[in-house]
């Protein structure tokens, strides 16, 4: 690799110095908390951002997040507000919704949640009352807070039939998968993950949860840019509904979104009297169900990002993630580590240390002081308790959006085996590797931080 000269080094520090110029205003009223954004700055600009559910907004994102609409109160919905002056960002919301119908063909959009998990909690209260059963994977086996985890709203207001991937294989096995639904007979599944590297069969879970008069809830959260660019299976034809973030894959604000069908499949079974369809229930669990009044500065970069999301240029990106991710997978197993499943089909990876001394913990502390940044997770058949886990987790979206591919991804499987062969005092070999990943992320600043060209 080309070793980086003290010049270009100084041009990096002026990239990022110059990137942090649009804080002028906050660096004088609050130098204090702009130091720790630039700080931040630097550190991600020099270091490998590898944790599966981050990644770079671009500049547009990041300026309509930060503009003056987030002045504006707006409770309710474009065009049926509960305050006046709103004529304005009721376009901007309503973009927001046109986009993101277009961008994943859906029937209906509701772009309020303030987050991934405010927007499954709406999903709950839209078709479930208190206590009922439905299916979902526990959080040691890939699934998400909000999917029935013990210690989540979802978990104790909810019942939670867990299912999840096969411990030996690592991937879900959908005859189990119906056998437990004809058992059970939830009234709702999830389908969707925060750690499984593998494609979702939509269609086989939708015969499932026809079968045994389910609803069928796609989370997307962490592949909703895969799934815009065609590079994953497309959920919105076979679920009910569908929930995402709208940051992760899709480089977004850090926000939420539900799309759904208008009409209610399964009214005349578990809301016979209820005089709303489906999109009108979702609406009413967001507000006034759970929310006061959206976050319009948020929705606007939402609407900024689907508009990002639908060019020729995303889908690109999209599936140079997946590619980088297969690259890794395919380097580290070259080197005999052993990934759950055996490898992965998406954005995200998980290296499996269950026969190993060292905790997935540990090894994410190590590669940490690499510049390689990650987190320890659960892998399916774990021993180790949920803090300190025999898994660590690693994505390629944030990698993929500084613009690094294949050769790039065989650097960084060489430096995480070096790390993972001197386990027992890894310091001296991540103060090395530190300086490499440093010397690669000079050639790659991230979006945000790079000139807009
Ligand atoms: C990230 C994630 C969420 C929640 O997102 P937050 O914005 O962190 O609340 C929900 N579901 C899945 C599967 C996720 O990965």
């Amino acid at each position: 690799m080309k070793r980086a000269s003290p010049v270009e080094l100084s041009d990096l520090n002026r990239l990022i110095e110059g990137s942090l110029s649009r804080y002028s205003a906050l660096r004088e009223t609050d130098p204090l908390l702009y130091e720790l954004i630039a700080e931040q700055t630097r550190a991600e600009a020099t270091t490998l951002k590898m944790i599966p559910s981050e990644n770079f907004a671009s500049y547009a994102v990041l300026e309509a997040s930060g503009s003056i609409l987030t002045n504006k109160y707006a409770e309710g919905y474009p065009f049926a507000r509960y305050y006046e002056g709103n004529e304005i960002v009721d376009q901007v919301e309503q973009l927001a919704i046109d986009r993101a119908k277009a961008l994943f063909g859906a029937e209906h959009a509701n772009v309020q949640p303030y987050s991934g998990s405010p927007a499954n909690q709406a999903v709950y209260r839209a078709l479930l009352r208190p206590g009922v059963k439905f299916m979902g994977m526990p959080v040691p086996e890939g699934g998400h807070l909000t999917h029935g985890w013990k210690v989540n709203f979802s978990g104790t207001d909810y019942y939670q039939i867990p299912y999840g991937p096969d411990p030996q294989t690592g991937w879900l096995d959908y005859d189990q998968i119906r056998d437990l639904a004809r058992k059970e007979r939830p009234q709702m599944i999830w389908v969707g993950a925060t750690a499984y590297p593998r494609i979702l069969d939509y269609e086989k879970f939708a015969e499932i949860a026809r079968e045994v008069d389910a609803y069928l809830v796609g989370d997307i959260a962490h592949i909703n840019g895969l799934i815009v660019a065609g590079v994953h299976p497309d959920p919105v034809p076979y679920c009910d509904v569908v929930t995402s973030t709208s940051h992760k894959l899709l480089r977004g604000p850090r926000a939420g979104f539900i799309l759904c069908r208008i009409e209610d499949r399964l009214k005349s079974l578990y809301h016979p009297d209820e005089p709303l369809n489906l999109a009108k229930r979702i609406d009413r669990a967001v507000f006034p169900g759970l929310q006061g009044g959206p976050h319009l500065q948020t929705i606007a970069a939402m609407a900024v990002a689907f508009h990002e999301a639908s060019t020729e240029e995303f889908r690109d990106y999209a599936r140079q993630v997946v590619r980088n991710c297969r690259r890794l997978a395919d380097r580290l197993l070259e080197r005999g580590y052993k990934l759950s499943s055996g490898g992965t089909d998406n954005h995200l990876l998980l290296m499996d240390f269950r026969d190993s001394p060292y905790s997935g913990k540990y090894v994410a502390r190590a590669l940490a002081q690499a510049g390689i940044i990650c987190n320890f997770n659960m892998v399916p058949g774990d021993p180790r308790r949920p803090m300190v886990t025999s898994g660590i987790r690693l994505g390629t979206p944030a990698v993929t959006s500084m613009g690094m591919k294949e050769p790039e991804m065989d650097l960084i499987a060489g430096w995480i085996d070096r790390v993972c062969r001197h386990l027992d005092d890894p310091t001296p070999v991540a103060q090395q590797v530190r300086q490499e990943v440093a010397e690669l992320c000079l050639q790659f600043p991230p979006p945000g931080i790079k000139p807009r060209q």
